[in-house]
């Protein structure tokens, strides 16, 4: 019976094939029993080369040689990458291996979409792929580790990370978060073409006040378990190696010291089993918090916490023996570390296949790789306004192409693009100039931030000869990523004066944006006739932009991440609370037209900005389609259901227009009442659909009290009894709208 339960236990918490290994374990005790305390303290040790080095520093070689050293990131000269690994294997004194790591954000080589854009696909399937494409190429140089995904949920235009965020929802966060993390480790992350993926940046790195990067957090501890902790939770039930604590502090405590977070909620709630590394200095980065005195309390600290690897500062390499023995920290402790550490290397494989492959050569841009790139590409696209349904464009059309990102290889890679190459990129001039001969090109400003009209006139000249003009503008890739925040997020530099220019040609603009962020485009918008956003699409961008402009394949990408009017109303989401105002009440005046010298008047009920209103410009979800889709009948299998029971909603839906099309179908509930306020919307669920013109397809989802849960003010998780309201539409704003109750 014993054994049946223990069977059946382990079925439950199986977790793909990442569950422990028992034989691993044995072996994981059985080398800890031969390890000096010195060695154990190596384990835990994250190493970079600097990348000025000539040669492999001596000291560092010796390093590896004593078993000094756990890990290293971000070395790209393979002549390092073997000598190291052929030291600690052969040399060490129980020949651990090393595990290389790397930023491998949103492709190695060939470089997808920044992730921003990724998430913009709705589409889990096609960002496993681009996972498993970049694991497999990475894996050529080695790197068998990666810092990503990033799952910070990211309600705040203004944070420059938010290009490398999954957006705003945490529900989408969470389905893709599995994806990544499939993707990259495979089933088996003993395949050699596999990377053990990080989940980042533990945790609320996004909720950075003012969108300010590094800045100060402070929640509620329900918000963090309702908003920001579910993506990390699926990347951990998908089996993510490890977890990377964040910069921040979270309500006073820095996340890399936080044993809260890392003991109780990480290992004890999340059972997590792999390891966690601080991110670049984050654990001495706790002496500038001011939380730890100095160095040595730093990593007292952080050990505390449960941290397992240290990211090249050198608190436990300097202390840690010594706070040994000052019993501050227990050798128990440290061995748990070291215990976490070995069983990814483990998993990775590395103690029987420890070396790079060197037959393994990446396939860097193979055919099959660029085709998945361009395909994310196309299911990124964003299409925000098509107005007489200009796009797509019909062949006879002559189109004058300007502005900034019309042929810059850099940046449309994105942030996070080390690898990349921009040789191999494809710019939309690149895609002309290969497929058409019916265009003209003016670049019109050097680069997105270029302030000279210097090239204006040549750009007006283009655009009279041409019937339409595509402008390609938006930011650099240095615009947005770490530690580049925009407090003003329109488009930068003298792009709007050129569009109003371009816009008194009378021609019509297609304004192609290429940003890490949605771009306010609020005063330029009307003398745009179609708006498409790319985002930083990657190598493969100019070709999905020619295909979508062009119509051979249609914009299938849904944002993301609201899209603000104006940066004044950040941050914003979709998934906000009430007012004490009633919502339908809604009567908002705005700045132009309240009287003069009125001291009170009917200015509206709602919480809004007199010159920026209530909505965003764009709402969450949202994304056009060269087709139309009509959602109709829209209907419940009950009205009411218990804890155990499923709800099955149906509605169906139409291709109402000329082309084949896919629809992303979403579904959203309000929990009307309960014992904390709830946000007037959540994505649930979401389907994407595929219709030929013409063709209805009936849609069904199913819900149970489980998709109705959330961590109230005593922190239980729990779904309530009472009414729900449910929509399923296009996107967070529109749909068809019914209701059910909960009830025991
Ligand atoms: C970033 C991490 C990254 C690390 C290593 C840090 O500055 O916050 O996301 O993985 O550097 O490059």
């Amino acid at each position: 019976l014993l054994l049946l339960l223990t069977i059946l236990s382990c079925k439950e918490n199986k977790k793909s094939s990442f569950v422990k290994d028992t034989t691993h374990e044995a072996k994981i005790e059985a080398l800890l029993a031969k390890m000096t305390l010195e060695e154990k303290i190596g384990q835990t040790n994250l190493r970079g080369v600097s990348s000025r080095a000539t040669s492999l520093p001596t000291d560092l070689k010796e390093s590896v040689r004593k078993g000094n050293v756990g890990a290293f990131l971000n070395i790209m000269n393979l002549d390092y990458v073997d000598e190291l690994q052929r030291i600690a294997v052969e040399e060490s004194p129980n020949g651990i291996p090393l595990i290389f790591g790397r930023d491998v954000i949103h492709g190695f080589k060939t470089m997808f979409p920044i992730p921003l854009g990724l998430a913009a696909t709705w589409d889990a399937q096609i960002v496993e792929k681009s996972s498993e494409i970049a694991a497999f190429e990475a894996s050529a140089y080695g790197i068998r580790w990666t810092f990503a995904p990033m799952l910070d949920i990211a309600r705040d235009s203004r944070w420059g990370r938010i290009a490398e965020s999954p957006g705003e929802d945490p529900y989408l966060a969470t389905v893709l978060g599995a994806a990544y993390v499939k993707g990259f480790q495979s089933d088996d992350l003993s395949n050699p073409y596999s990377m053990a993926a990080s989940a980042k940046h533990y945790i609320a790195y996004g909720a950075a006040i003012g969108g300010r990067d590094y800045n100060t957090v402070d929640m509620s501890e329900q918000l963090l378990r309702n908003v920001y902790l579910p993506p990390f939770k699926s990347a951990i039930d998908a089996g993510s190696a490890t977890v990377m604590s964040s910069f921040n502090e979270i309500n006073g405590v820095p996340a890399t010291g936080n044993e809260f977070l890392l003991k109780d909620v990480l290992r004890g709630e999340l059972q997590f089993d792999g390891f966690v590394v601080s991110d670049w200095d984050s654990v001495t980065e706790m002496v500038y918090h001011g939380y730890a005195s100095d160095e040595k309390h730093a990593g007292e600290l952080a050990a505390k916490a449960g941290l397992d690897m240290e990211m090249t500062s050198t608190a436990y390499e300097n202390h840690l023996k010594e706070l040994i023995k000052e019993n501050k920290v227990t050798i128990e402790e440290l061995n748990e570390f070291v215990r976490n550490i070995l069983r990814i290397k483990f998993r990775l494989g590395l103690f029987e296949n420890p070396y790079r492959n060197k037959e393994h050569k990446g396939n860097f841009y193979a055919e099959n790789h660029l085709k998945e790139a361009k395909k994310a590409a196309i299911e990124s696209t964003v299409l925000l306004k098509n107005k007489q349904s200009i796009l797509p464009l019909s062949e006879k059309t002559k189109v004058a192409i300007i502005g900034p990102l019309a042929n810059a290889p850099h940046e449309q890679l994105g942030t996070w693009a080390f690898d990349g190459e921009k040789e191999h990129t494809n710019t939309p001039l690149h895609a002309y100039q290969k497929a058409s001969t019916n265009f003209m090109f003016a670049k019109g400003l050097g680069h997105s931030r270029d302030k000279s009209k210097k090239g204006f006139k040549e750009a007006i000249d283009v655009a009279k000869k041409s019937d339409v003009i595509l402008f390609f503008g938006g930011e650099e890739a240095i615009l947005s990523g770490e530690a580049h925040s925009r407090a003003n997020i329109d488009l930068p530099g003298a792009q709007e004066a050129l569009i109003n220019e371009l816009a008194k040609t009378g021609k019509p603009i297609v304004l192609v944006i290429m940003a890490g962020r949605p771009i306010t485009i609020t005063n330029i918008i009307d003398k745009t006739d179609a708006v498409l956003m790319s985002w930083h699409p990657g190598t493969m961008g100019g070709e999905a932009l020619y295909e979508i402009i062009n119509g051979i394949e249609s914009p299938e990408g849904r944002l993301p991440v609201s899209w603000p009017k104006t940066a004044g109303q950040l941050p914003y989401f979709y998934n906000h609370k009430n007012t004490g105002r009633p919502a339908d009440s809604v009567n908002f005046v705005s700045i132009d037209k309240i009287p003069i010298g009125a001291w009170q008047s009917s200015l509206g009920n709602d919480s809004h900005y007199l010159d920026a209103g209530f909505t965003p410009h764009f709402p969450f979800g949202y994304g056009l389609s060269y087709t139309t889709f009509k959602y109709a009948d829209i209907s419940i299998s009950k009205e009411t259901i218990n804890f155990s029971e499923n709800l099955e909603v149906k509605v169906s839906i139409t291709n109402t227009g000329k082309t084949a099309g896919k629809e992303t179908v979403q579904l959203y509930i309000q929990d009307v009442v309960g014992s904390i306020t709830r946000p007037v919307k959540e994505l649930k669920r979401y389907q994407q659909v595929f219709l030929k013109s013409g063709e209805t397809k009936e849609i069904s989802f199913q819900i149970s009290a489980k998709d109705l849960e959330f961590v109230n003010h005593k922190l239980v998780k729990a779904a309530e009894e009472g009414k729900f309201n449910l929509w399923v539409g296009p996107n967070s704003a529109e749909g068809l709208k019914t209701s059910f109750s909960l009830k025991k």
